[in-house]
C-alpha cells in the first residue's frame, strides 16, 4: 500500500505565495505542493520554475499548478490570494474587496471535499480568517491566520539587534490585530529567561525611548517596506513555512497566530493574534498571558477596532 503523503495547496502565487512556495521547497516540509491562482499562467510558470530547482532541494517535493479539485486531498490550504496594500493604504482598507474574493475561493475549496486545515495570510488577516471560518463551516481549531507571527518576528529581530543577542534567544510577543492597533507584551518579554527590565539594569546606554521606537518600527514596518519596494513577502513567507512545519510535523509549537477566542483574554467571537499551541490538529489551545492593565486596555481596543470593521462587512454578505 502506498504511504499517504502531505499535500499543501497554495491559493495565490503573487509575491507572498511564490516566496512561500520557494521557502517551503527549500526546507523540504511537504511531499506535494499544488499552486492555484486566478492567473493560471503565473501559477504554471511558478510550478515550472520551482521544479527546475528540485535537484538542489533537500527532499523530493512534487509541485504542479492545478485547480480547486486538487484541494480535496490537501492536508493544508494556505491562502495568500487577494489584493495587497498600496502605498498609504491600511490593511483594514482591503476588507470588503478581499472578503468578497474569499467567499468565492472558500466555496470552491469546500466543494472539492477539503477537510484539512486552513492557513490564511491575506490582509486584513484577522478578519479574513474569521471569514474563512464562517464560509467553510470547519471547526475553529482548523482555521488559523498568520496573525502577528511576522510582527513578533520583527520584534524579536529588532530587540536582538539592539541588545546584540541572537534573535532566537529573545522571547517577546506582539499580540492583537495584525495592523495599526497591535501591541507589544513588554511584561513578558525576556532574553534567555531574564526579563527585559532586568537585562537593561545597569546598562546606561539603554533607554525607554529606544524600546518604544523599536515597537513603532515593528508596527510600521510594512509601511516602510512598501514605500521602498512596493510589497513585503520574504518575512511572512518564512513565517508561513514555520507554521506549516508546526502543523504537518505535529510540533505543539507556540506561535503567535490569529486564533479564535472563546472567553480567553475576556473576549469572544473574534480571530486575533495571540500565542497558541499549534499542531497537526490546528490550534490545540490559546496561551493566555497575564497582561498588565495597560496591555489589557490596548488589547481590548484592538478587538474593538476589528469588530467595528467587521460588522458592516458581514452584514452585507
Ligand atoms: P499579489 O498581488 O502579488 O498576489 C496576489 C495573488 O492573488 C495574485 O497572483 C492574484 O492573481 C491572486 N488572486 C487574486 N484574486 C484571486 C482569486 N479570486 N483566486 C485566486 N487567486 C487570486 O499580492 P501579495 O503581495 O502576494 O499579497 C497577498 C496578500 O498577502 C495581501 O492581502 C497582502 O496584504 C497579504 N500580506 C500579508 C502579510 C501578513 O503578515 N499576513 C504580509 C504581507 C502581505
Amino acid at each position: 500500500m502506498l504511504k499517504r503523503v502531505n499535500r499543501v495547496a497554495l491559493i495565490g502565487t503573487g509575491f507572498v505565495g511564490s516566496s512561500y512556495a520557494f521557502a517551503l521547497l527549500n526546507q523540504g516540509i511537504t511531499e506535494e505542493l499544488v499552486l492555484i491562482d486566478l492567473n493560471k499562467e503565473k501559477a504554471e510558470g511558478d510550478a515550472m520554475d520551482l521544479n527546475h530547482g528540485l535537484p538542489f532541494a533537500p527532499t523530493r517535493t512534487q509541485i504542479w499548478y492545478g485547480d480547486y479539485q486538487d484541494c480535496g486531498d490537501a492536508d493544508l490550504v494556505v491562502i495568500t490570494a487577494g489584493a495587497n496594500q498600496k502605498p498609504g493604504e491600511t490593511r483594514l482598507d482591503l476588507v470588503e474587496k478581499n472578503t468578497k474574493i474569499f467567499k468565492g475561493i472558500v466555496s470552491e475549496i469546500m466543494a472539492s471535499g477539503f477537510d484539512g486545515i486552513f492557513l490564511v495570510a491575506t490582509n486584513p488577516v484577522d478578519i479574513l480568517t474569521y471569514a474563512v471560518w464562517k464560509f467553510s463551516g470547519l471547526p475553529k481549531e482548523r482555521v488559523i491566520g498568520s496573525g502577528t507571527i511576522l510582527d513578533t518576528a520583527r520584534f524579536r529581530f529588532l530587540l536582538g539587534d539592539y541588545f546584540d543577542v541572537d534573535t532566537r534567544n529573545v522571547h517577546a510577543y506582539i499580540i492583537g490585530e495584525h495592523g495599526d492597533t497591535e501591541l507589544p507584551v513588554w511584561s513578558h518579554a525576556d532574553i534567555a529567561g531574564t526579563s527585559i527590565s532586568e537585562w537593561t539594569k545597569n546598562k546606561d546606554a539603554v533607554n525607554k525611548e529606544d524600546l518604544n521606537q523599536i515597537f513603532l518600527n515593528v508596527r510600521d514596518a510594512a509601511y516602510h517596506i512598501i514605500e521602498r519596494k512596493g510589497a513585503t513577502y520574504y518575512g511572512i513567507a518564512m513565517g508561513l513555512v514555520r507554521l506549516t512545519k508546526a502543523i504537518l510535523r505535529n510540533e505543539n509549537s507556540v506561535l503567535t497566530v490569529s486564533a479564535y477566542l472563546n472567553g480567553e483574554y475576556g473576549q469572544n467571537d473574534i480571530y486575533i493574534g495571540v500565542p497558541a499551541v499549534v499542531n497537526r490538529k490546528g490550534v490545540r489551545e490559546v496561551v493566555e498571558l497575564e497582561l498588565n492593565d495597560v496591555e489589557k486596555e490596548k488589547f481590548s481596543t484592538s478587538v474593538k477596532v476589528l469588530k467595528e470593521t467587521m460588522e458592516p462587512v458581514f452584514k452585507n454578505i
